[in-house]
């Protein structure tokens, strides 16, 4: 009986190597590939892959386990879950260094850069000002001056430290909240890509809100076609792009409206508010990390300081901006 098992399975494991193998060289020719589009609901979005595969098997085995990295990805970096590894930090992350995993690390070195270099615009540690946002929005009512001060003491990026040799993190006070909203998808659509990769799968887009990561263009083309919108939702332009990442964050759809003026999701950390100028930004950069992040740090700096900032990084940045 064991012996007939064995048997089996190891019958199960050569055709699996070798569909796997066929699948993997089929990959390589273009003219073989076959376009696939699957869709799940992670991280708040509609995570969206598209893929070019040789077959429909490898195609929904290589997403399935692409989704899979996403959702673990979230498990690690939600804010709304009690139980993800962040809030672990954010409760605990004061009272000695905590070691974090690799994806959590590198994803909080890539903020504190930014936070440096856009002179704190992108801060992680907006957690506080956000909750009193996400309560206005309830609410229709402005946080007090008290709540407001009270929240400030529990901001800045320079209350992180980050032990690279070590992997942790240590936080300088209790109740500092930390908040990877305006990065963490950026990221995990990057590593979805990955996963596609080890799957011999190059020619893919993966799309998590406004953030898309482009592998190689579909075949015979020389890009994804992506769509960019003006502040109004209408289409603007017509982009034909391939390994990189696009991003678009904005005023235009997340906000409260009170006494008149529009607040929204994405805080200015100098005030604490909500951004109150209507702004759209869209970065081109390498990958999604960078694009995400920028997108969501330029809003805050404005044009001038952001198109500085976008070239530093290697990347492009169009903006949409009007008042209130
Ligand atoms: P979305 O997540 O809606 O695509 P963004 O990528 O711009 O948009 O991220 C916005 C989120 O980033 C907010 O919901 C909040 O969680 C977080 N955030 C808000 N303000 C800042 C800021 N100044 N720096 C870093 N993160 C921020
Ligand atoms: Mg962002």
């Amino acid at each position: 009986m064991f012996k007939g098992n064995l048997l089996t399975n190891f019958t199960f494991l050569c055709a699996l190597f070798f569909l796997l193998t066929v699948s993997f060289l089929d990959a390589r020719k273009e003219k073989n590939l076959l376009r696939f589009e699957f869709r799940k609901l992670l991280m708040g979005v509609v995570a969206r892959i598209v893929v070019y595969a040789p077959n429909d098997y490898i195609a929904k085995w290589a997403c399935s386990r692409a989704f899979l990295r996403i959702a673990q990805l979230d498990e690690l970096m939600s804010d709304y879950r009690n139980d993800s590894e962040l809030m672990r930090v954010c409760r605990n992350g004061h009272l000695s260094p905590l070691q974090v995993s690799k994806d959590l690390f590198f994803v909080l070195e890539r903020a504190l850069e930014l936070s440096r270099r856009s002179n704190g615009a992108f801060d992680v540690t907006v957690g506080p000002f956000v909750s009193l946002w996400r309560r206005a929005r309830q609410t229709k009512q402005l946080p007090t001056e008290h709540e407001l001060n009270e929240a400030k003491k529990l901001v800045g990026w320079e209350k992180i430290q980050l032990d690279a040799s070590k992997g942790t993190v240590k936080l300088a006070i209790a109740g500092m909240k930390l908040d990877l909203g305006g990065i963490a998808k950026g990221y995990a659509a990057d590593c979805a890509l990955k996963v596609l990769q080890k799957f011999g799968l190059r020619h893919a887009l993966i799309e998590l809100g406004g953030d898309i990561v482009l592998g190689e263009p579909p075949p015979n083309r020389k890009g994804w076609r992506i769509g960019i919108l003006n502040e109004n939702g209408k289409p603007e332009k017509v982009l034909e792009l391939a390994n990189c990442a696009i991003s678009t964050s904005g005023s235009t759809e997340q906000y409260v409206e009170i006494d008149g003026k529009r607040y929204a999701h994405i805080v200015d950390p100098r005030t604490g508010l909500g951004l109150t100028k209507l702004v759209l930004v869209t970065v081109i950069a390498k990958d999604g990390i960078t694009a995400d992040s920028l997108a969501t740090a330029l809003c805050v700096l404005g044009e001038k300081e952001g198109h500085k900032l976008a070239k530093a990084y290697g990347a492009m940045a169009f903006f949409r901006e009007r008042k209130n």
